[in-house]
Protein backbone atom coordinates (compact mmCIF):
# COMPACT_ATOMS: atom_id res chain seq x y z
CA UNK A 1 0.00 0.00 0.00
CA UNK A 2 1.64 3.18 -1.35
CA UNK A 3 2.33 6.07 0.99
CA UNK A 4 1.04 8.95 -0.78
CA UNK A 5 3.15 12.19 0.12
CA UNK A 6 2.73 15.68 -1.45
CA UNK A 7 5.35 17.63 -1.61
CA UNK A 8 4.90 21.11 -0.80
CA UNK A 9 5.70 24.72 -0.28
CA UNK A 10 4.49 27.88 -1.49
CA UNK A 11 7.08 29.34 -1.86
CA UNK A 12 9.41 29.15 -4.86
CA UNK A 13 12.59 27.73 -5.46
CA UNK A 14 13.07 26.27 -2.46
CA UNK A 15 14.06 22.34 -3.52
CA UNK A 16 10.22 20.94 -4.35
CA UNK A 17 11.66 19.58 -7.83
CA UNK A 18 15.20 18.73 -6.60
CA UNK A 19 13.12 16.55 -3.87
CA UNK A 20 10.15 14.64 -5.74
CA UNK A 21 13.40 13.50 -8.69
CA UNK A 22 15.75 13.11 -6.18
CA UNK A 23 13.83 11.19 -3.34
CA UNK A 24 11.75 9.84 -6.04
CA UNK A 25 15.10 8.24 -7.50
CA UNK A 26 16.67 7.24 -4.20
CA UNK A 27 13.24 5.38 -2.78
CA UNK A 28 13.14 3.35 -6.38
CA UNK A 29 17.53 2.63 -5.78
CA UNK A 30 15.90 1.03 -2.72
CA UNK A 31 13.78 -0.99 -3.69
CA UNK A 32 10.86 0.83 -3.01
CA UNK A 33 8.54 1.03 -6.03
CA UNK A 34 7.72 4.83 -6.34
CA UNK A 35 5.68 7.01 -8.52
CA UNK A 36 7.00 10.97 -8.67
CA UNK A 37 3.76 12.92 -10.08
CA UNK A 38 4.34 16.22 -11.74
CA UNK A 39 1.53 18.05 -10.50
CA UNK A 40 3.28 21.56 -11.85
CA UNK A 41 2.45 23.18 -15.27
CA UNK A 42 5.91 23.91 -14.89
CA UNK A 43 7.06 20.75 -15.84
CA UNK A 44 10.41 20.47 -14.16
CA UNK A 45 10.17 17.00 -12.46
CA UNK A 46 8.90 15.87 -15.90
CA UNK A 47 12.20 17.34 -17.55
CA UNK A 48 14.11 16.83 -14.70
CA UNK A 49 13.71 12.92 -15.18
CA UNK A 50 14.82 13.32 -19.15
CA UNK A 51 11.87 13.68 -21.06
CA UNK A 52 11.64 17.09 -22.29
CA UNK A 53 8.48 19.36 -24.19
CA UNK A 54 7.01 17.09 -26.45
CA UNK A 55 3.14 18.01 -27.22
CA UNK A 56 2.52 14.70 -28.04
CA UNK A 57 2.87 13.20 -24.50
CA UNK A 58 -0.33 12.26 -22.85
CA UNK A 59 -0.22 14.04 -19.09
CA UNK A 60 -1.73 14.54 -15.64
CA UNK A 61 -3.56 16.68 -17.03
CA UNK A 62 -5.21 14.57 -19.73
CA UNK A 63 -6.15 11.92 -17.18
CA UNK A 64 -6.98 14.81 -14.77
CA UNK A 65 -9.47 17.00 -17.20
CA UNK A 66 -10.08 14.58 -20.06
CA UNK A 67 -10.91 11.13 -18.64
CA UNK A 68 -7.76 9.33 -19.77
CA UNK A 69 -7.39 6.41 -18.00
CA UNK A 70 -4.77 7.25 -15.88
CA UNK A 71 -2.81 3.48 -16.32
CA UNK A 72 -2.45 5.24 -20.06
CA UNK A 73 -0.53 8.63 -18.43
CA UNK A 74 2.57 6.57 -16.26
CA UNK A 75 5.12 6.53 -17.87
CA UNK A 76 8.27 4.40 -16.92
CA UNK A 77 11.04 7.15 -15.74
CA UNK A 78 13.88 4.90 -17.41
CA UNK A 79 14.89 4.12 -13.34
CA UNK A 80 14.22 0.76 -12.49
CA UNK A 81 11.79 0.99 -9.73
CA UNK A 82 10.52 4.36 -10.85
CA UNK A 83 7.59 5.89 -12.43
CA UNK A 84 6.76 9.61 -13.78
CA UNK A 85 3.13 10.95 -14.32
CA UNK A 86 4.61 13.86 -16.73
CA UNK A 87 2.68 17.38 -17.08
CA UNK A 88 3.17 20.29 -19.33
CA UNK A 89 2.01 23.63 -19.67
CA UNK A 90 -1.96 22.25 -20.32
CA UNK A 91 -2.29 21.75 -17.05
CA UNK A 92 -2.63 25.44 -16.02
CA UNK A 93 -5.76 25.32 -17.85
CA UNK A 94 -6.51 22.75 -15.23
CA UNK A 95 -6.32 25.10 -12.13
CA UNK A 96 -8.44 27.23 -14.05
CA UNK A 97 -11.26 24.80 -15.37
CA UNK A 98 -10.94 22.79 -11.69
CA UNK A 99 -12.82 25.65 -9.89
CA UNK A 100 -16.12 24.99 -11.68
CA UNK A 101 -15.96 21.26 -11.45
CA UNK A 102 -17.82 19.29 -8.68
CA UNK A 103 -15.35 17.19 -5.89
CA UNK A 104 -13.27 19.70 -7.39
CA UNK A 105 -10.15 19.40 -4.96
CA UNK A 106 -10.93 15.62 -4.88
CA UNK A 107 -10.17 14.97 -8.40
CA UNK A 108 -6.68 13.93 -8.13
CA UNK A 109 -7.27 11.44 -5.08
CA UNK A 110 -9.83 9.43 -7.02
CA UNK A 111 -7.93 9.11 -9.89
CA UNK A 112 -4.31 7.83 -8.11
CA UNK A 113 -5.97 5.76 -5.13
CA UNK A 114 -6.37 2.86 -7.07
CA UNK A 115 -2.81 3.18 -7.90
CA UNK A 116 -1.91 2.34 -3.75
CA UNK A 117 -1.87 -1.28 -4.71
CA UNK A 118 1.14 -0.65 -7.37
CA UNK A 119 3.77 1.37 -5.67
CA UNK A 120 5.22 1.59 -2.27
CA UNK A 121 5.76 5.15 -1.96
CA UNK A 122 3.85 8.15 -4.37
CA UNK A 123 5.46 11.47 -4.77
CA UNK A 124 3.73 14.55 -5.66
CA UNK A 125 5.50 17.69 -6.94
CA UNK A 126 3.31 20.46 -6.35
CA UNK A 127 3.90 23.80 -8.23
CA UNK A 128 4.39 27.29 -5.64
CA UNK A 129 1.28 28.06 -5.08
CA UNK A 130 -1.78 27.60 -3.13
CA UNK A 131 -4.23 26.43 -6.35
CA UNK A 132 -6.67 23.91 -6.81
CA UNK A 133 -3.61 21.46 -8.37
CA UNK A 134 -1.67 21.88 -4.65
CA UNK A 135 -4.96 21.96 -2.94
CA UNK A 136 -5.96 18.31 -5.14
CA UNK A 137 -2.26 17.18 -4.34
CA UNK A 138 -2.70 17.52 -0.44
CA UNK A 139 -6.29 16.02 -0.35
CA UNK A 140 -4.90 13.13 -1.75
CA UNK A 141 -2.03 12.62 -0.07
CA UNK A 142 -0.98 11.14 3.70
CA UNK A 143 1.36 13.38 4.62
CA UNK A 144 3.30 16.24 3.41
CA UNK A 145 7.11 17.10 2.61
CA UNK A 146 8.05 20.65 3.24
CA UNK A 147 11.28 21.34 1.72
CA UNK A 148 12.84 24.95 3.35
CA UNK A 149 15.53 26.97 2.40
CA UNK A 150 18.25 27.68 4.94
CA UNK A 151 17.81 31.25 4.57
CA UNK A 152 16.47 34.73 6.54
CA UNK A 153 12.79 34.39 7.19
CA UNK A 154 12.42 30.64 7.13
CA UNK A 155 11.15 30.53 10.01
CA UNK A 156 8.43 33.19 9.77
CA UNK A 157 7.38 31.39 6.27
CA UNK A 158 7.21 27.59 7.25
CA UNK A 159 4.67 28.87 10.71
CA UNK A 160 2.40 30.19 8.12
CA UNK A 161 2.61 27.60 5.79
CA UNK A 162 1.81 25.18 8.63
CA UNK A 163 -1.05 27.74 9.77
CA UNK A 164 -2.47 27.26 6.48
CA UNK A 165 -1.81 23.29 6.29
CA UNK A 166 -3.74 22.68 9.87
CA UNK A 167 -6.79 24.87 8.30
CA UNK A 168 -6.88 22.65 4.90
CA UNK A 169 -6.36 19.49 7.68
CA UNK A 170 -10.56 20.86 9.31
CA UNK A 171 -11.79 21.23 5.88
CA UNK A 172 -10.41 18.58 2.83
CA UNK A 173 -7.90 16.50 4.52
CA UNK A 174 -8.89 15.36 8.28
CA UNK A 175 -5.88 12.52 8.36
CA UNK A 176 -3.43 14.82 6.51
CA UNK A 177 0.35 14.58 8.42
CA UNK A 178 3.45 16.10 8.48
CA UNK A 179 5.74 13.50 6.77
CA UNK A 180 8.92 16.24 8.24
CA UNK A 181 10.54 19.40 7.53
CA UNK A 182 13.45 19.11 4.81
CA UNK A 183 16.30 21.66 5.01
CA UNK A 184 17.45 22.55 1.83
CA UNK A 185 20.51 24.50 0.39
CA UNK A 186 22.36 24.17 3.57
CA UNK A 187 25.86 25.90 3.47
CA UNK A 188 27.85 24.44 6.42
CA UNK A 189 30.28 27.83 5.70
CA UNK A 190 27.85 30.20 6.27
CA UNK A 191 26.80 31.43 9.86
CA UNK A 192 23.08 32.08 8.21
CA UNK A 193 22.51 28.71 7.20
CA UNK A 194 23.37 27.28 11.01
CA UNK A 195 21.27 29.88 12.76
CA UNK A 196 18.00 29.14 10.16
CA UNK A 197 18.64 25.33 10.65
CA UNK A 198 19.39 25.49 14.52
CA UNK A 199 16.31 27.90 14.93
CA UNK A 200 13.95 25.36 12.64
CA UNK A 201 15.10 22.20 14.88
CA UNK A 202 14.44 24.38 18.31
CA UNK A 203 11.25 25.18 16.79
CA UNK A 204 9.71 22.25 15.33
CA UNK A 205 11.87 19.67 16.85
CA UNK A 206 11.41 16.53 15.60
CA UNK A 207 9.38 17.20 12.45
CA UNK A 208 12.72 18.26 11.25
CA UNK A 209 14.28 15.44 9.60
CA UNK A 210 17.90 14.64 10.36
CA UNK A 211 18.86 14.36 6.93
CA UNK A 212 19.58 17.64 5.85
CA UNK A 213 19.95 18.77 1.91
CA UNK A 214 23.97 20.73 1.10
CA UNK A 215 23.58 22.93 -1.28
CA UNK A 216 25.43 21.34 -3.95
CA UNK A 217 26.15 22.37 -7.70
CA UNK A 218 25.67 18.62 -8.89
CA UNK A 219 22.12 18.66 -7.55
CA UNK A 220 21.57 21.82 -9.77
CA UNK A 221 23.64 20.51 -12.56
CA UNK A 222 21.91 17.23 -12.81
CA UNK A 223 18.12 18.35 -14.27
CA UNK A 224 20.23 19.67 -17.69
CA UNK A 225 21.13 16.19 -17.93
CA UNK A 226 17.55 14.89 -17.30
CA UNK A 227 18.55 12.16 -14.48
CA UNK A 228 18.47 12.26 -10.71
CA UNK A 229 21.86 13.14 -9.25
CA UNK A 230 22.49 9.36 -7.70
CA UNK A 231 22.65 8.37 -12.04
CA UNK A 232 24.35 11.66 -12.49
CA UNK A 233 27.27 11.49 -9.78
CA UNK A 234 26.48 9.07 -7.01
CA UNK A 235 29.53 10.36 -5.14
CA UNK A 236 28.62 13.99 -4.45
CA UNK A 237 27.54 15.32 -1.13
CA UNK A 238 23.70 15.97 -3.18
CA UNK A 239 23.57 12.14 -3.73
CA UNK A 240 24.41 11.30 -0.23
CA UNK A 241 21.62 13.34 1.15
CA UNK A 242 18.89 12.24 -0.47
CA UNK A 243 20.21 8.03 -0.65
CA UNK A 244 19.84 9.51 3.61
CA UNK A 245 16.73 10.83 3.14
CA UNK A 246 15.21 7.93 1.20
CA UNK A 247 16.50 5.95 4.26
CA UNK A 248 14.78 8.09 6.68
CA UNK A 249 11.60 7.99 5.12
CA UNK A 250 11.71 4.33 4.79
CA UNK A 251 12.62 3.95 8.29
CA UNK A 252 9.78 6.07 9.30
CA UNK A 253 7.15 4.00 7.15
CA UNK A 254 8.44 1.51 9.09
CA UNK A 255 7.91 3.00 12.66
CA UNK A 256 4.96 3.70 11.31
CA UNK A 257 3.69 0.45 10.39
CA UNK A 258 4.93 -0.92 13.80
CA UNK A 259 2.92 1.19 15.79
CA UNK A 260 -0.02 1.06 13.64
CA UNK A 261 -0.97 -2.29 15.56
CA UNK A 262 -0.90 -0.65 18.63
CA UNK A 263 -2.63 1.95 17.77
CA UNK A 264 -5.77 2.61 16.84
CA UNK A 265 -5.94 6.39 16.19
CA UNK A 266 -4.22 7.47 12.58
CA UNK A 267 -1.35 9.03 14.75
CA UNK A 268 -0.75 12.58 14.70
CA UNK A 269 -1.00 15.23 12.28
CA UNK A 270 -0.32 18.82 11.20
CA UNK A 271 -1.42 19.55 14.89
CA UNK A 272 1.17 16.87 16.41
CA UNK A 273 3.11 19.64 18.57
CA UNK A 274 7.17 20.42 17.52
CA UNK A 275 7.83 19.68 20.65
CA UNK A 276 6.08 16.45 21.01
CA UNK A 277 9.64 15.29 20.36
CA UNK A 278 10.04 13.14 17.58
CA UNK A 279 9.13 9.58 18.79
CA UNK A 280 5.94 10.67 18.26
CA UNK A 281 5.45 12.74 15.17
CA UNK A 282 7.32 9.95 13.29
CA UNK A 283 9.80 12.37 12.06
CA UNK A 284 12.53 11.86 13.97
CA UNK A 285 14.93 9.71 12.19
CA UNK A 286 17.48 7.93 14.32
CA UNK A 287 16.14 9.45 17.85
CA UNK A 288 15.11 6.24 18.73
CA UNK A 289 12.03 5.71 20.32
CA UNK A 290 11.81 7.86 23.78
CA UNK A 291 12.18 10.79 21.33
CA UNK A 292 15.22 12.52 23.90
CA UNK A 293 17.12 14.50 21.58
CA UNK A 294 15.05 16.22 19.47
CA UNK A 295 17.02 19.55 19.65
CA UNK A 296 20.08 18.11 18.06
CA UNK A 297 21.62 21.46 16.73
CA UNK A 298 21.84 22.53 12.83
CA UNK A 299 22.11 18.89 11.13
CA UNK A 300 25.61 19.08 12.75
CA UNK A 301 26.59 15.79 11.65
CA UNK A 302 24.59 14.56 9.38
CA UNK A 303 26.51 15.88 6.10
P1 LIG B 1 9.37 25.99 -7.95
O1 LIG B 1 8.71 26.62 -6.78
O2 LIG B 1 9.65 26.96 -9.06
O3 LIG B 1 8.69 24.76 -8.42
P2 LIG B 1 11.14 24.30 -6.49
O4 LIG B 1 10.72 24.55 -5.10
O5 LIG B 1 10.63 23.09 -7.17
O6 LIG B 1 10.83 25.56 -7.41
P3 LIG B 1 13.72 23.51 -7.39
O7 LIG B 1 13.32 23.66 -8.83
O8 LIG B 1 13.89 22.15 -6.89
O9 LIG B 1 12.73 24.32 -6.48
O10 LIG B 1 15.06 24.30 -7.10
C1 LIG B 1 15.22 25.66 -7.50
C2 LIG B 1 16.60 25.82 -8.13
O11 LIG B 1 17.60 25.55 -7.16
C3 LIG B 1 16.85 24.84 -9.27
O12 LIG B 1 17.64 25.49 -10.23
C4 LIG B 1 17.62 23.71 -8.61
O13 LIG B 1 18.47 23.05 -9.52
C5 LIG B 1 18.40 24.44 -7.55
N1 LIG B 1 18.62 23.63 -6.36
C6 LIG B 1 17.67 22.97 -5.65
N2 LIG B 1 18.22 22.34 -4.59
C7 LIG B 1 19.54 22.61 -4.63
C8 LIG B 1 20.65 22.26 -3.80
N3 LIG B 1 20.50 21.51 -2.71
N4 LIG B 1 21.88 22.71 -4.14
C9 LIG B 1 22.04 23.50 -5.23
N5 LIG B 1 21.04 23.85 -6.05
C10 LIG B 1 19.80 23.44 -5.76
MG1 LIG C 1 9.26 22.90 -8.75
Amino acid sequence: MARIIAIANQKGGVGKTTTAVNLGASLAASEQRTLVIDCDPQGNTTSALGFPRDPARRTLYQALMLGEPIERVIIDAQVEGLDLIPSDKNLVGAAVELVSADEREYKLKALINPLREKYKFILIDCPPSLDLLTLNALAASDSVLVPIQCEYLALEGVSELLDTLMRLRRSINPSLAIEGILLTMYDDRTTLSKQVASDLRSFFGGQVFESVIPRNVRLAEAPSHGMPVIFYDIHSKGAESYIQLAKEVIANAQKRAGTRTERTDSGPGIAASAAAGAGASGTGGNNGDDGGGNSGGPGSGTD
